[in-house]
């Protein structure tokens, strides 16, 4: 007999529930704005668990960090 066993789900796979930059649920609506001022804007709030990011800014653009899912760049 063979169990089956969901395999995790990697955590690059799992949809972000925050909007990054206005902090707002996902599901609330499309972030248009928002994702236009990302596209210049480093995020000011995880994704993952709507922490505010402590942000700085790098020579190759920013770096934001989420004291719970680590940092990301852009
Ligand atoms: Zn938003
Ligand atoms: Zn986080």
């Amino acid at each position: 007999m063979t169990e089956l066993v969901e395999p995790p789900a990697p955590a690059g796979a799992v949809a972000p529930r925050w909007c990054d930059r206005c902090g707002e649920s996902v599901a609330a609506g499309p972030h248009l704005a928002c994702a236009e001022a990302r596209a210049l804007e480093p995020p000011r709030w995880c994704g993952h668990c709507r922490r505010r990011m402590k942000v700085q800014v790098v020579p190759t653009g920013w770096s934001a960090v989420c004291v719970e899912h680590g940092e990301i760049r852009g």
